[in-house]
Formats: C-alpha cells, sequence, structure tokens
C-alpha cells in the first residue's frame, strides 16, 4: 500500500515536471523572445520554483534541457550572433528572508567560515542585460545575452543609447574590457513612449522591460535610436591584466563610473544581516512611494546581492545556471494577469466619467484587486481592450490600479468591444465629451446623486466653505437620514439641532459647535466660494484670477453669456479656451445658478473681492505683455512676479497695455507695442525695476 502511493507520487511528479517544462518553455519564448508575456513576473516565478523543488525531491528527473539549467531565450533571426568568452549567467531567485538567510550559510558552508561574507547591494534593474566590449576605450561590439554562451550583436542599436560611452573616460585605458550592465527604459520615458504606440495604434507593453527589450532587438537600428533608452552598469565581464588588481566588486564599480557610466542608485556595502534586511526594506518602501531618491524612477524587481571580495567569488563559482556568489531578493511583482468581466462608469466629484475595469479578482502583491481603472475611452479604443480579455493589471506605487495591456495570446472568441454609454449611471443626464479632452462628464453637478456627496465634501472642506466638524462621514450621515439635499441645505441644519443631539458620537457642545461654524463660514470671500462650487479645472488659483479680474460673482455670470466679455478672458494670459468652456458649461446651466440662489436665500453672503495687499511699486495695477524669450528666468516666473506686484499680465498688445517687456526675438508683439507707442522694456530693465 504504501509503496503503491509512493510510486503513483513519483509518477505525478514526473507528469507535472514535464507539464511544467513546458510551461515555463512558452512562458520563456514570449518574454525572452517575443517582449509579449502572457503571465506576470511572479506567476512565472512561482513555476519555476514548483519546478525546482520537484527536481530536487526527484533527482532522478533532472535533466540538462530543463529550463532550471538554462540560462535565457534563443537568439532572434536575423541577428549576427558572438560567443560570450565568459557566461552571461542567471541569478537565484530568493523571495524570504529565510531564503536570504540560508544563502549566508550556504556561502559560509562552501568556503568553511564563520563570519558574513561582505555583500554589496544593488538595485536589480528590470530591463534586459547586455555585454559591451571596448578595445583601447573604443565600444567595438555590444551583445545581448541570449542563452548565456552565444548572444545577439546588437552594436549599432547599443550605440545610439544616449548614456552609453562610446569611448571610456580616463587616461590609462584597458587593452581590453567587458562592461556589463542593464538597458532600461526610465518610468517617464516608458509611459510617454507607450502613450506614443498606442495613440499610433502600435504595440503597447506591459512593462519597461518589455519596452527595453522589445526597442533593443531590432534589426533596424534608427527604430531603436528612437525609443527612450538608457543604461546602468553593474559588473565586469572579461577584463586585462590591468584591472586584476582589483579586489572587490565595489571597487569594479567605482571604475565603471569613472569610466563614464551611469551606476544604479543605492548601491550598499553590508556587513551584517540586520542591515541587510533593513536596507531591503528601505528600497521597497521607496519603490512602492515611486521615490527613488529623487532620481528620475526606472522599474526594479529586487535587489541584487554580490560577494564583495572578488578572490570568495572566483573560489564559489557557479551552479548550472547562476553564481554562488550573487542572489537576486526578488519583490512581490506589481503585476498580475486576469479576466476582465466588465466595465463600468464612476462618475467623479466633478462628474468626470471614468470606466472602470471589474476583474476576476487576482493578488497583486499582497493584495487583492477587484476593480483598476482604464482611464478613459481613448485608452480603452487605443488599447483594443475587450470585455472578456485577460489582461495586465498593475499596482505601481500608491496609486490605483491600472490595467495595462490585454494579453493577445489569450483572447476568447466571444470578447466584446466597450461602447462608452451616452448618460450618467448616476442622473441619466447625457455625458457629454469637450472638445479636447479625453473625458466624458456628467454636467449636473449638485443635481446628479453621484457627484453630490462628494461635491458636498469639497463644499465644506477646508479651502472651500472651511466648515469645522462637518467632513466625509457627516456628509454622508446627514444625506442618509434626509437633513440635508443640496449645499444650501447645510445651512439651514439648526431645524435638526434636536435630532443632531441625539445622534451617535454627536454631543450637545460639538453640534453646537458645528453650527457655529456653519454660521461663521456664512460669509465667505468671492475665490473660496468659487472654489467651492467645484467648476471642472478651476482650482485655487484660477479662482484667484477669476476674482480679481471680475471682482464679483454676478460679474462673472454675466460674462459667461456675453460672446465679447468672453474674448476679453481669452486675452488674458491666464485663462484659455478650455478653462472658458468649462466656466461657460457651469454657469450656463439652469440647475447650477438655482443652487447658487438659493446658497444666497440661505443667508451665504459673498463678500467683495479685495485684492492681497501689494506695497507701492511701480507695476502696480498695470497691463503687461510679456514677448520673445527672457534669459534669466522662465515666463511663468517671470509671470508670478508681476501678479504679485499688482500687475496682470496680459497675451496681447493693445490700447490699454503699458509695459511691454521683451525678451530674445520678440515678433509681432514688439512691433504692434512700437507702432502704438507703448513703453518698452529690455529683461535687463525689468529686472533693475523688480
Ligand atoms: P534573471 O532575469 O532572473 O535571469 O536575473 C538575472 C538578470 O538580472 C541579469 O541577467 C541582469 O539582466 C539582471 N540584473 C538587473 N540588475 C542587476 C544587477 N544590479 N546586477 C546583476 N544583474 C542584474
Ligand atoms: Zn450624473
Amino acid at each position: 500500500m504504501d509503496l503503491f502511493s509512493h510510486s503513483d507520487d513519483k509518477q505525478k511528479a514526473e507528469t507535472r515536471i514535464l507539464e511544467l517544462r513546458v510551461q515555463i518553455e512558452h512562458h520563456n519564448k514570449r518574454y525572452h523572445e517575443d517582449e509579449s508575456p502572457e503571465i506576470s513576473d511572479t506567476e512565472y516565478d512561482m513555476l519555476f520554483a514548483e519546478l525546482q523543488k520537484l527536481e530536487q525531491e526527484y533527482p532522478e528527473y533532472k535533466a540538462a534541457e530543463s529550463p532550471t539549467q538554462k540560462v535565457g531565450a534563443q537568439v532572434k533571426e536575423g541577428f549576427k550572433t558572438a560567443e560570450h568568452q565568459l557566461p552571461m549567467l542567471s541569478l537565484g531567485n530568493a523571495f524570504s528572508r529565510e531564503d536570504m538567510e540560508e544563502f549566508i550559510q550556504r556561502i559560509q558552508r562552501y568556503l568553511n567560515m564563520s563570519d558574513f561574507p561582505e555583500l554589496v547591494a544593488e538595485h536589480k534593474i528590470d530591463g534586459l542585460s547586455c555585454a559591451l566590449h571596448y578595445q583601447n576605450g573604443v565600444l567595438v561590439k555590444a551583445l545581448t545575452r541570449g542563452d548565456g554562451k552565444i548572444g545577439e550583436d546588437i552594436t549599432e542599436n547599443v550605440k545610439t543609447i544616449h548614456n552609453v560611452p562610446q569611448k571610456l573616460k580616463g587616461d590609462t585605458l584597458p587593452e581590453f574590457v567587458e562592461v556589463r550592465g542593464e538597458i532600461h527604459m526610465y518610468r517617464e520615458d516608458f509611459d510617454a513612449f507607450n502613450a506614443k504606440q498606442a495613440k499610433a495604434g502600435k504595440k503597447v507593453f506591459a512593462n519597461p522591460r518589455n519596452a527595453a527589450a522589445g526597442s533593443v532587438r531590432q534589426l533596424n537600428p534608427e527604430v531603436t535610436a528612437e525609443r527612450p533608452l538608457s543604461f546602468f552598469g553593474y559588473a565586469f565581464g572579461v577584463k586585462d591584466e590591468s584591472l586584476s588588481h582589483l579586489k572587490n566588486h565595489s571597487e569594479e564599480l567605482e571604475i565603471i563610473k569613472d569610466f563614464g557610466f551611469r551606476l544604479p542608485e543605492s548601491v550598499k556595502v553590508l556587513k551584517n544581516l540586520d542591515d541587510l534586511f533593513k536596507n531591503y526594506e528601505q528600497i521597497l518602501k521607496n519603490r512602492k512611494a515611486g521615490d527613488y531618491l529623487g532620481q528620475k524612477a526606472y522599474a526594479i524587481d529586487g535587489v541584487v546581492y554580490k560577494v564583495n571580495d572578488l578572490t570568495l567569488q572566483k573560489r564559489l563559482g557557479f551552479v548550472a545556471r547562476a553564481p554562488r556568489w550573487a542572489i537576486a531578493h526578488k519583490f512581490p511583482s506589481e503585476q498580475a494577469t486576469t479576466r476582465l468581466n466588465a466595465i463600468d462608469i464612476q462618475i467623479g466629484r466633478t462628474g468626470v466619467a471614468t470606466p472602470v475595469a471589474r476583474l476576476e479578482p487576482v493578488n497583486v502583491s499582497g493584495v487583492v484587486v477587484s476593480n483598476a481603472t482604464l482611464h478613459n475611452e481613448d485608452y480603452i479604443n487605443e488599447r483594443d481592450i475587450r470585455i472578456g480579455d485577460t489582461v495586465f493589471v498593475e499596482r505601481a506605487g500608491d496609486v490605483i490600479p491600472k490595467v495595462v495591456s490585454v494579453v493577445p495570446q489569450m483572447r476568447l472568441d466571444h470578447t466584446q468591444k466597450f461602447v462608452f454609454p451616452k448618460h450618467c449611471p448616476s442622473c441619466q443626464s447625457p455625458l457629454v465629451r469637450l472638445e479636447g479632452e479625453a473625458a466624458y462628464r456628467c454636467e449636473n453637478h449638485f443635481a446628479c446623486p453621484a457627484q453630490l456627496e462628494e461635491s458636498l465634501v469639497h463644499f465644506v472642506s477646508k479651502q472651500a466653505f472651511d466648515i469645522d466638524g462637518v467632513g466625509e462621514k457627516q456628509i454622508k450621515l446627514f444625506l442618509e437620514l434626509g437633513f440635508i439635499k443640496n449645499p444650501a441645505d447645510i445651512f439651514t441644519l439648526l431645524n435638526y439641532k434636536e435630532k443632531l443631539e441625539n445622534l451617535e458620537g454627536f454631543g450637545e457642545k460639538s453640534v453646537q459647535k458645528m453650527l457655529q461654524s456653519i454660521e461663521e463660514s456664512k460669509h465667505i470671500s468671492l475665490p473660496r466660494f468659487i472654489i467651492s462650487l467645484g467648476i471642472p479645472l478651476i482650482g485655487a488659483q484660477l479662482a484667484e484670477d477669476l476674482s480679481a479680474f471680475y471682482l464679483s460673482l454676478d460679474n462673472l455670470i454675466d460674462a459667461m453669456a456675453d460672446d465679447v466679455k468672453k474674448q476679453e478672458l481669452l486675452n488674458q494670459d491666464a485663462f484659455g479656451q478650455k478653462i472658458l468652456d468649462s466656466l461657460c458649461a457651469y454657469f450656463t446651466q439652469e440647475q447650477n445658478l438655482q443652487i447658487i440662489k438659493a446658497l444666497q436665500n440661505a443667508g451665504v453672503v459673498i463678500e467683495a473681492y479685495e485684492p492681497p495687499q501689494i506695497e507701492d511699486n511701480i507695476f502696480n495695477g498695470k497691463t503687461i505683455v510679456l514677448t520673445g524669450t527672457l534669459v534669466t528666468m522662465k515666463r511663468d516666473e517671470a509671470k508670478n512676479m508681476l501678479k504679485s506686484k499688482g500687475a496682470k499680465v496680459s497675451g496681447s498688445v493693445s490700447s490699454k497695455t503699458d509695459f511691454v517687456i521683451a525678451g530674445e526675438s520678440a515678433g509681432s508683439k514688439l512691433k504692434k507695442a512700437e507702432e502704438l507707442g507703448i513703453a518698452i522694456l529690455t529683461e535687463e530693465e525689468f529686472k533693475k525695476l523688480l
């Protein structure tokens, strides 16, 4: 019986091993050769770890052709190839503290030592590795890792990467040296590149790594040249005698830097486990915050540890596909694949309609994700995301999870294209997409249930009516209890005084305080009142600018119904067409005007606009036009300085203009000013007057 079940297990293991090998080979091809993975890195790592474990338990099934014994991928057709004199290996993975402790113990056992082996910690950059050959300091060859022994010759492509030195820096350069490192894309470069691809209807990449690999493995270097690639150096490969005096990996890194390479941020030498884990946690935390020590952010998927002492590295040597002297402690992946079951529309505070993907729940770096944003209509169409598709979901930084792309290979027959709904799911009024905007909006504001709660929370917030004791929780409750139905009702809450006092969490005192704060808030400045309305695009600065321009709410409302006055607003530098459209849409809607009336009826008094106090100066109250290029400051800076001196900055020259400030190569505006005989200041003069 026992024997039987034993052989039964064994048979199962064998089947599973074969199954895993086929699966992993398949995913290797997708990842390394097509740059188009079907599963996330974590999902892949789990398959790989399962295979490793089974092969360890059942060594009789170990085989040289197993993916656990091999590195990377086949070379792509069309590329020349070359051999690596020193194999380019993969790295073993650690997924836990225990794995890391085991790694240290393995080294100690192997070297028969009890001290902590000094380690260098580096970011594990999520790109693709590349070996650069320098002959007498000149870049002569660049190879991909390939299968570790033979790589693809990508020399011409690599020459287009902006921070790969074509010539090494330094006086005495080695006759031959190989610098190894990672070709990658910074996050912001990747986002911009992907957006461009999507717009052009071209391939959208799931992550920066795939984008980097796809970009560098192009048969036409001109294509590569257009891609925003970068490079980090992190090790020597083959090196000649002139570098044989180096004792430590950290010294090597210094030399690589001196040669003119950029190193990954936060390289650390570690002397004990405590520091090692602290450093790991810190890097993980920074990654979550999207902060890489102030540098441009790049994708990292773990921390690599390398034994610092090069002699010990040599003694430790290699196992099948990875060095014994290094390991990668992987982070939980920020991505996963799952099925997109449906797309719903969510209406935000300002009425923006955001499509939200309802997903088959999936674990992404420790959190179960069942909803993810799809941003807007274009985002969905450009990526051809359909209901029923298998998609990549990402949780990067602290942002809301998003659907990155579909897995095209996994598309089934019955997927459905998504049609953006024509009506607000909350109030049924039509959704409008303004010219030049990506988003659809419901324009109903306080009269749209979906927007009401958030609109009210915004209405009472610090920057608007600033009512103490009323926040999200209270608004929710008052809405539920029917105490309020619109913002004006807040000012009649006094009617519910007794009921309020009997609510859980509301003593007599706190109700008293709340009502008093409501009472005091009734006298409000014009900018705050404008903010409180929650008009799309109108934040604190614009509310201030509008107030300064119109001085009263009535003037503002009147202007929005008058074409001549609208043009006057456009002539001001601070306001563009989009802002004007948004204001018009708001102030021409009857429901919104009624709300404003209701507020005034409830006792809200908008105070006459008082400009901030400004000391007397030559610019105060003047209308000024900037033209040409300023040399010592940005135009925005000049503009803000002028505003703070009480000036109005206008976009066009007219008889009302007091000064024109002319930078370099000023054109038609300067000419017009001369014609009109308006005072013209050079940048020099302007600065003197400031
Ligand atoms: P793997 O992709 O799991 O085979 O891990 C090995 C790969 O990690 C190498 O081929 C490099 O492309 C990559 N890598 C990223 N950052 C580093 C680093 N700091 N040191 C060494 N390898 C790195
Ligand atoms: Zn609505």
